[in-house]
């Protein structure tokens, strides 16, 4: 019997992956603390853990911090993170000193879970909620130049918050080091290897253990006319306007239609519905999916996974970079197509593609199967509690790392011989032409020998 410490944000889509592993500890007999917030309490108890009200260290929020972090900044979450870790760490002191846990299991953006688990010395092991992200698969994320501005601009904000930190006993060593996925981590990622993006870019660190789910819902597909699921899942769902879309769309067409919109949209402002289209604050997802012919989803990991999971094609209507890049995954695997025109007309066209090209349904019917073949719950249970786990030494990353100083330096050395030959020929006054050309360059020139280095790696490494 283990002691288990679980941590997690307040954030469903990274809770409910958890729920289901954390039912399985319970089951076995380990001993399960949940960390969590009163929003969660019904769903926590429900796997028989004890569930740990946090709600008093969450933060007041200013109106300009709540409406950042309703538009998803990572800045803000990454601020408000550090803020809860500080506001919690006397409570976490005497709780990590009486229930002394064997191993903590926290999500992989909760800096609580993580730098408790650090500065306890406790074995720990990461829920991964989206894809694992290191810098190869990070190539599927496009951020766009604001973004990567507004990323810049807040590092000084993010790094005076993360002294306080510092000053508190925590090994913090920076906010790219509590984020991102790295091959010495233990950590559970709830997707298959063949849907994970440059899954052999992972070390034996990782587990891929496919949907984790509450529920082992058969499919059931069997009905007369097609059904079809709209949901943009429980963060940016506020959209009564795509959602009169959807609606208008399916009015007197040969479907039936369940929507699920959150709580916060006036279902009123819709008018009368048609007799084809029911709405609802939520539905049982699994369950509409195991029925549904196509979703329009908004492409969140756990929508789509689950999605998959029930052999369902989707039209993908991504609204973050993180959903883009399950979006491509997704059309990779041949199982959705993009939204491109959200006009009602453009709704219509892109569900009937769905509908009527068998290849869709086949694709989402092969990761159906390739997810129902993971080692599921039971598995992630077991990674658990036999953690911290050993390596058998392949780590493509750090060769790749290794690789890139190699490149780097043998880029700078070229461009300094080529200046010395080619400046025999032309006047040093033309020097400026020379150096903003090598600049311009190098990040081109680097990635291209790097992608070339990663492929080479994993054939060496892989064979
Ligand atoms: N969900 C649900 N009922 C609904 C809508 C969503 O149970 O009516 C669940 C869904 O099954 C999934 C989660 O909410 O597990 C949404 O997570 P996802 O990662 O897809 O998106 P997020 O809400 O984090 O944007």
């Amino acid at each position: 019997m283990k002691r288990v410490a679980v941590f997690c944000i307040p954030a469903h889509g990274h809770t409910n992956p958890m729920l289901a592993v954390v039912r399985e500890l319970v089951a076995r007999g380990d001993e399960v603390r949940f960390y969590s917030f009163g929003e969660f309490r019904e769903k926590i108890e429900r796997t028989g853990a004890a569930f740990v009200n946090c709600d008093q260290y969450l933060p007041e929020l200013s109106a300009k911090e709540e409406e950042s972090l309703k538009k998803v900044s990572s800045t803000e979450m990454a601020i408000q993170d550090i803020r809860i870790t500080a506001a919690m760490d006397a409570f976490l002191h005497g709780e990590f000193t009486a229930f002394k846990p064997d191993v903590v299991f926290t999500d992989s953006v909760c800096f609580w879970g993580k730098l408790n688990a650090w500065k306890y010395d406790v074995p720990m092991v990461v829920s991964t909620s989206t894809f694992a992200f290191n810098q190869v698969s990070s190539s599927y994320m496009k951020n766009s130049p604001g973004e990567i501005a507004g990323l810049i601009l807040g590092l000084p904000r993010v790094s005076r918050e993360l002294n306080k930190l510092k000053a508190m006993g925590y090994k913090v060593k920076g906010l790219f080091s509590l984020i991102q996925s790295d091959n010495q981590t233990d950590s559970i990622v709830y997707t298959s290897k063949r849907f994970q993006p440059c899954a052999e870019s992972f070390s034996d660190h990782y587990t891929f253990v496919g949907p984790s789910l509450l529920t082992d819902q058969k499919l059931n597909k069997d009905h007369e006319r097609p059904l079809v699921y709209i949901s943009l899942g429980t963060v940016i769902n506020d959209r009564p306007d795509f959602y009169g879309k959807c609606i208008e769309a399916f009015r007197g067409e040969n479907v039936d239609v369940i929507l699920s919109c959150g709580k916060s949209v006036d279902k009123a402002s819709f008018g009368a519905l048609p007799e084809n289209v029911r709405v609802y604050d939520s539905v049982d997802q699994l369950d509409v999916l195991s029925r549904a012919d196509a979703f329009i989803t908004h492409c969140g990991m756990n929508s789509v996974s689950e999605s998959l999971y029930m052999a369902t094609p989707m039209v993908l209507y991504a609204q973050t970079n993180e959903q883009q890049a399950v979006a491509r995954r997704v059309r990779e695997m041949g199982a959705g197509i993009d939204l491109k025109d959200d006009s009602a007309l453009g709704i219509r066209d892109a569900v009937r593609k769905i509908l009527d090209v068998p290849s869709y349904k086949s694709a989402a019917r092969e990761c159906c199967d390739d997810f129902r073949k993971c080692p599921g719950v039971k598995g992630a249970a077991d990674f658990i509690e036999s953690a911290p786990h050993a390596s058998d030494g392949v780590d493509i990353i750090r060769d790749l790392n290794r690789v890139n100083v190699g490149l780097q330096v043998g880029y700078s050395l070229l461009t300094i011989l080529l200046a010395s030959v080619l400046f025999r020929f032309i006047s040093a006054k033309y020097l400026w032409i020379y150096v903003a050309l090598a600049v311009v360059l190098s990040t081109p020139v680097n990635k291209m020998l790097q992608r070339a280095a990663y492929r080479r790696l994993v054939k060496a490494k892989l064979k």
